[in-house]
């Protein structure tokens, strides 16, 4: 399992699901990012991309390990719900057992942090216990952006049954507020002392990165203000899952020129293989050093 240290913080990978993602058509992930496209950023090769252009991706969770606390960022898709998306659908993965196996019982976990309100992002806030969905993680305190939650049950509302969701929210983020253990925060919260979150509004309007500072050493977790490592060398190649696409490749275009050369560990929410690295400038664009 892969590990990262940042001073006093320790960060732990633990994966739900890793493979090949469809790209290259309209709607998809990376609408630009087809097979002949990809397999021009030659870097990609062997982490991120096949050698035949395919690209990889991954579903992770990571378990932030503070001095005080223990948090949980984005959750992932989960067991047990029923989805439109074949690949999300009805999933039986042993994510809770690989949870506990690295000492991370359900009721040690102190805060779940959502970047956003996607499907692959909020799957484990809850479990199926007797035909009710329940917090996975009953002592927990979950953490979700109010600029999110009121574009997420807005638009669940506008679409209706005509929509995915409504059934999102209603599985995976009501019985949290429902439960009493939900927190609305300010796009730039400050989360424990050594955790704060940074607007990176685009894929979603209310979309936060996590930034983790101790002893001088900083990483950023992405969220999905980049879905892979091939939005360095192409920023401007914004997601088909993006909100507003626009928003999306300033936020990223930002972003890579803020950390780019820096020391800061940028950790990739979907990022597969090593998934965190260091951006460094690569003529016009970037590449990610791991
Ligand atoms: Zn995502």
């Amino acid at each position: 399992m892969l590990t990262w240290k940042i001073g006093d913080v320790t960060i732990t990978k633990l994966v739900e699901f890793e493979g090949v993602l469809p790209t290259g058509t309209p709607g998809s992930m990376l609408p630009d990012g087809n097979p002949a496209a990809i397999q021009e950023i030659t870097w990609l090769v062997p982490h991120f991309a096949t050698p035949d252009g395919q690209v990889k991706g991954s579903v992770h969770a990571l378990l932030v390990q503070t001095p005080s606390q223990r948090l949980i960022v984005d959750t992932c898709i989960g067991n047990d719900k029923p989805r439109a998306a074949p690949m999300f659908n009805m999933l039986q993965t042993g994510f809770l057992r690989d949870l506990e196996a690295v000492g991370w019982r359900r009721d040690s976990v102190d805060a779940v942090l959502c970047t956003h309100l996607h499907v692959d992002h909020v799957g484990w806030n809850t479990v199926l216990e007797g035909g009710r969905w329940v917090p996975t993680f009953p002592r927990a305190r979950y953490y979700m952006g109010r600029r999110e939650f009121e574009h997420a049950t807005a638009e669940a509302a506008a679409e209706g049954d005509r929509g995915h969701g409504g059934a999102i929210l209603a599985d995976s983020v009501q019985p949290i507020v429902d439960a009493g253990l939900a927190t609305l925060v300010d796009m730039d919260a400050q989360i424990a002392p050594e955790i704060r979150l940074m607007p990176t509004p685009g894929h979603t309007p209310g979309h936060v990165s996590v930034v983790i500072e101790s002893q001088g050493a900083r990483a950023v977790i992405t969220g999905d203000l980049m879905h892979h490592p091939c939005q360095l060398a192409r920023p401007h190649w914004s997601s088909g899952f993006d909100t507003d696409q626009d928003a999306s490749r300033r936020t990223r275009q930002a972003f890579l020129a803020q950390f780019a050369d820096t020391p800061t560990l940028v950790i990739g929410t979907h990022f597969a293989g090593p998934t965190a690295g260091r951006i460094v400038r690569d003529g016009e664009a970037y590449r990610l050093a791991v």
